[in-house]
């Protein structure tokens, strides 16, 4: 093996072992572009080395996925296949990991009629509703992870020549992940537990309310709902074994109170949704539920979001991560939530985890309801850390902390 492909090697092991934590005999269910073939052979065989039962990968293809929006009529995208979603569910239910490879272009359906998008952004939401359960609450090992394609390399760095997109785009991935340490398994290690200690402070502090402000204009004030759960580090599926839902991680998140925001917030990097970009965005909410927003690039796409259904119209995650980690210190735009996410405090429109509040797994739609906890076919996360982000925490008794100063922590 060469350099690279032992660094490769490397990666699909950190994946296997701290993303999914793979056990004896469990099956593995990979979703990977055809780009990554040589990454998802080297999982596959790692996974087999810590005993897979079986490893099943779900290819998808960018020019294929171009070719069906071009041509095919509108009732394809609004029936999303049910074989695939018994095949999902079916893995799901023997207690398989799932492995999702996050890489596309961020902007290749940007000619594409955007009702075809939103019909099948919708009926992928709503038939994917029970699989989903299973991630969301931790049911199953998951972990979403990189790899750079040529397209998504080269909107990341358009002026890099040739294959020195891709290359300048694996640097940052290995940087972003850890894998640029001596070892890498270790690294991982240190920093989920660093993550879990900001964790306890906040569940110990249960926090009323955040006060978000930042001199672009945001001023937001997030109400947290009774028995919230801050989580971060790292997640324990329903056996008990750790996993790394994604990799980089460095948010540590809860959930709102549904009814509970109040204010103005401002987006602050740009939101890749389904193939196109939402950018310099904002959102005024009352009660929870998104009264007024404006976009300077895809207000028709933020809008189509938001329509998904009631619930997309209020948040269902609150996450910190300083403005100072490796990844916002890279200054790179990723153009991939995976990625920028975790380079930026954000919200997300839609369903909030259940793992998010005491007793939320065994909950009942109805009873998370009635804790406030809000409910969609959509979570996507979209950021709104700034250099400046001051967040102050208010306690029940009235008591304010300063949780975030100047962007960073300060606590
Ligand atoms: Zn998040
Ligand atoms: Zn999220």
């Amino acid at each position: 093996m060469n350099n690279f492909e032992e660094r490769l090697n490397e990666y699909a092991k950190l994946t296997v072992k701290v993303g999914i934590n793979l056990q004896k005999g469990q099956p593995l269910a990979i979703n990977a572009p055809t780009e990554a073939l040589e990454f998802v052979r080297l999982i596959a065989k790692n996974a087999y080395e810590a005993g897979a039962s079986e490893v099943h990968v779900n290819w998808n293809d960018e020019v294929l996925t171009k070719l069906k929006y071009e041509n095919s009529p509108m009732e394809v995208f609004e029936n999303f296949p049910k074989w695939y979603v018994d095949g999902l569910e079916d893995y799901a239910k023997k207690g398989a990991g799932f492995i999702s490879i996050s890489a596309q272009d961020p902007e290749l359906l940007k000619d594409i009629d955007p009702k075809k998008i939103a019909a099948s952004n919708k009926s992928s939401s709503l038939a994917l509703k029970e699989w989903r359960n299973y991630t969301m609450n931790d049911i199953i090992p998951w972990c979403v992870i990189s790899i750079p394609t040529k397209s998504w390399a080269k909107r990341v760095f358009p002026d890099a020549k040739g294959d020195e997109a891709v290359e300048k785009l694996w640097n940052s991935i290995f940087s972003a992940t850890r894998m640029d340490q001596k070892d890498p398994v270790k690294a991982w290690e240190n920093h989920m537990s660093n993550l879990k200690e900001k964790v306890e402070f906040l569940n110990e502090k249960e926090f009323d309310i955040l006060h978000y402000t930042s001199s672009n204009g945001t001023d937001l004030k997030v109400k947290l709902p009774e028995g919230h759960i801050w989580a971060g580090g790292g997640a324990v599926d329903s056996k008990g074994v750790n996993f790394a839902p994604n990799m980089p991680t460095e948010e540590v998140f809860t959930m709102p109170l549904k009814t509970g925001v109040n204010g103005v917030v401002y987006s602050t990097k740009p939101l890749n949704y389904g193939g196109n970009l939402i950018d310099e965005f904002k959102l005024v909410f009352k009660d929870g539920k998104v009264e007024d927003f404006d976009a300077k690039v895809g207000k028709e796409t933020l809008k189509d979001l938001l329509d998904i259904d009631e619930g997309a119209k209020y948040l269902g995650e609150v996450a910190l991560v300083p403005y100072d980690s490796p990844i916002s210190n890279s200054n790179i735009v990723f153009l991939n939530t995976l990625f920028d996410e975790n380079a930026s405090c954000h919200f997300a429109f839609g369903k909030a985890y259940p793992t998010n509040i005491k007793g939320g797994e065994n909950m009942s739609d109805e009873e998370l309801e009635a804790h406030g906890v809000n409910n969609s076919l959509t979570h996507v996360d979209f950021m709104v850390g700034a250099k400046d982000t001051s967040i102050v925490g208010i306690t029940k008794a009235g008591e304010e902390i300063q949780v975030f100063k100047d962007g960073n922590w300060a606590i």
